[in-house]
């Protein structure tokens, strides 16, 4: 057996106790694991500080003195132990201790010196230390106490069973030369000569007890490295087995319907961006693979034409479509703008949606059971069981974020052979997280707008400029234009400052008062009927403006809509913020967002205003975003499984996932099955990194 598979129970020191609570409380269940267990950060403790230069404010720091008296204060629950510990160079600091006090008293000794480590504060004006660390000097000139000292996570059921950060520490002292026993490399040799990398245990040994920082940095290049090596090597090999395993429809003809459509119905030219991504498609589908294409494409870019030339190849080789959107109202617009561009083409295109009454269902499961229905657009509704089709060869799963693998994984087997799947987002990725999230997917964007579209201009205004704002609004109606207004919420909460939205809809239409301005609201809690209404009048034309939550964030589209007010803007993330402001900008007129917001603002909500007021760009805003809120926070629970690092940081360390992923990729295109011998340890690693995956990660 490995060594490193030891169990951790038998390690010195450990025992059957500690090891259920390293297991439960960190995942540790070997030696090998336990090393795998990094510091998150380390101390200098090569340096003693004068207590003349001692920062209060410090983390930790560390210094040597001797203790002049010892004192203990107060009566019963109220003792305290206080000592007057003087440096080198004669001045003094109290040293306070609330526990372990006959400890203490047995313990320290005058006239010996010590070296005490802790936390720094001030007390009633004076420098003081609780509960430092402490040991005698003498003790603390042994090598490795020297230099840099890691600092380990841990928790405070593992603290109560005295498992703290140094204890931790020193169970490293005896596992690391274990885990270096036998041979452990955990990456081909080519492949840390080409990056320059230490070895496993070199690496182990740098980021546990570095000697200086310049080991300390190359340890953890290293093991960096090696975690986003495994988890693209982990991507490509879900990859890699769906190519090897699944045999795609191959859709090898443009026949009749595209055709007909593309010459006599396109409404517009395909921008140059629309029409390469629909050549990348086309690439896939005719190529016997099955397709797994994320397409990525700002607000308004023009996913939906590229959806619907897709569907329609489906069509031409006796294939049906479907196409799933988040929302009803998004599945209803998706519904009614593509059967009006179809109109001329003989096709049956059929909604399905939660509302959909009974009888519409029962019809509607039997023509898409025969084959009738061509183009299916829906909701979540057509996951169900009782939707089956005759041949579905195409899913196309728009604003894909919002979906859930298991959903998504419900589609693939609506055909007996998996039909080819298009996910499209409009909440732009940062490459590197679409690298991990989507590591498996290929990725087409749509980098290029429509043309003619005017940039929206946004601003930003305090509350208190409300009236200019509600003056300049009326201007922009009686140029004809309309205008939403969206809030953060739909009820009113006691606690919080921000207006709700049935306040401010009374608001609205005091200041914009009938008959001369009409004004439709729309929120969640509403009934499907009179949310579609509502947007129906205002969609028409018969309202000038829109109050709104977040409900008409995705998809919706109303050209002459030209100017997006958003309240308590602070309340929203940047990629919601930006996704509302993709709802103007649609049409030829120059459109405006005015973000709302509050006289105090934190400094990261007043990043996130300068940020929208900056640029249009939803890649650049993507990235902000990431930086602001983090990855899990920006993927949502659903993916964030996949962003559990133990050391890497996928936003300091892009430059290493890129070259990860490079070297990942060498290997899928030169041995795909990873048999040549150099490649046994990857393979082996893999296989145990797979067998520990949830199964969610083998369907994107
Ligand atoms: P999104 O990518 O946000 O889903 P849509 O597909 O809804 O964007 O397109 C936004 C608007 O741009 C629609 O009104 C659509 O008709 C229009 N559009 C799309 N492609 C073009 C193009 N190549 N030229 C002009 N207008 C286009
Ligand atoms: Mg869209």
């Amino acid at each position: 057996m490995n060594t490193r598979d030891t169990p951790i129970e038998f390690l010195k020191g450990v025992g059957p106790q500690r090891a259920e609570l390293l297991r439960s409380e960190l995942g540790v269940r070997t030696v090998g694991d336990l090393v795998r267990h990094y510091p998150f950060r380390h101390i200098d403790r090569s340096k003693f500080y004068p207590i003349s230069e001692v920062d209060p404010n410090a983390a930790l720091v560390q210094i040597k003195g001797k203790f002049m008296r010892l004192d203990s204060i107060g009566a019963k629950r109220a003792t305290r132990m206080v000592g007057a510990f003087q440096d080198g160079q004669g001045n003094i600091m109290e040293v306070v201790w609330f526990r372990s006090i006959t400890w203490i008293k047995q313990t320290i000794k005058p006239d010996v010196e010590y070296v005490l480590f802790g936390k720094p504060s001030i007390f009633n004006g004076k420098l003081q230390m609780t509960h430092p660390e402490i040991e005698p000097a003498s003790e603390f000139d042994k090598p490795l106490k020297g230099g840099l000292e890691g600092v380990y996570p841990t928790t405070e059921k593992l603290k109560a069973r005295k498992l703290d950060s140094r204890a931790i520490r020193k169970l490293m002292q005896a596992a690391l030369p274990m885990a270096m026993s036998g041979v452990q490399e955990t990456l081909p040799a080519y492949m840390l000569k080409r990056q320059s990398l230490l070895s496993n245990t070199e690496a182990l040994q740098g980021i546990h007890f570095p000697e200086n920082t310049e080991q300390l940095k190359r340890a953890e290049r290293t093991l960096k490295f090696e975690e986003l090596f495994y988890v693209q090597m982990r991507l490509l090999r879900v990859r890699s087995l769906r190519e090897q395993n699944i045999k795609g429809l191959v859709f090898e003809a443009v026949g009749e319907h595209f055709n007909t459509f593309y010459k006599e119905h396109l409404p517009f030219p395909l921008t140059g961006a629309q029409k390469r991504v629909i050549k990348e498609i086309r690439k896939d589908i005719g190529s016997g693979q099955q397709m797994n294409r994320l397409l990525q494409g700002d607000v308004g870019s023009g996913k939906t034409i590229v959806a619907l030339l897709c569907a329609l190849i489906a069509i031409d080789n006796g294939y049906q479509a479907t196409i799933m959107a988040p929302t009803e109202i998004l599945a209803q617009q998706h519904y009614e703008s593509l059967f009006e561009l179809l109109i001329n083409m003989n096709l049956n295109v059929a909604l399905l949606t939660g509302s959909s009454k009974a009888a519409y269902r029962k019809k509607l499961h039997a023509s898409l059971e025969s084959g009738e229905i061509n183009l299916l657009i829906g909701t979540h509704a057509l996951l169900e069981d009782k939707v089956k089709f005759h041949n579905l060869g195409l899913v196309v799963i728009d604003e894909q974020h919002r979906f859930g693998v298991a959903q998504r994984s419900k589609l693939w087997k609506k055909n007996t052979r998996p039909p080819h799947i298009l996910v499209m987002t409009a909440t732009p990725i940062p490459r590197t997280l679409a690298m991990t999230v989507y590591g498996d997917l290929d990725v087409s964007v749509i980098d290029e707008m429509p043309p003619g579209r005017k940039p929206i201009k946004t601003v930003h205004r305090f509350d208190s400029a409300r009236l200019q704002v509600f003056g300049f609004m009326k201007e922009e109606i009686k140029k004809g234009r309309q205008i939403y207004v969206v809030y953060p919420l739909i009820e009113e909460s006691e606690k919080m400052d921000y207006k709700d939205l049935m306040d401010g809809y009374e608001s609205i239409c005091r200041a914009f008062p009938q008959p001369e301005y009409q004004v439709a609201i729309v929120h969640g809690k509403m009934k499907s009927e009179d949310k579609d209404f509502e947007m129906k009048r205002f969609a028409d034309g018969q309202c000038q403006l829109m109050v709104a939550t977040t409900v008409i964030e995705v998809g919706v589209n109303v050209p002459n809509a030209s100017v997006m007010v958003i309240e308590s803007a602070e309340r929203f993330g940047l990629s919601q913020l930006h996704q509302l402001r993709g709802r103007v900008g649609r049409g030829a007129e120059q459109s405006f967002c005015i973000l709302m917001t509050g006289n105090k603002l934190s400094n990261e909500a007043r990043t996130r205003m300068n940020t929208m007021v900056e640029t249009n760009d939803g890649f650049r805003i993507s990235e902000v975003d990431l930086k602001l809120r983090g990855p899990g926070d920006i993927m949502g629970t659903q993916q964030s499984g996949a962003l559990d690092f133990h050391i890497a940081d996928l936003i300091k360390d892009s430059e290493l996932l890129e070259a990860a992923r490079q070297e990942a990729e060498y290997i899928y295109d030169n041995d795909p099955k990873l048999e040549h011998p150099t490649l046994a340890i990857v393979l082996q690693r893999l296989t145990l990194i797979m067998k520990r995956m949830p199964n969610w990660a083998r369907i994107s």
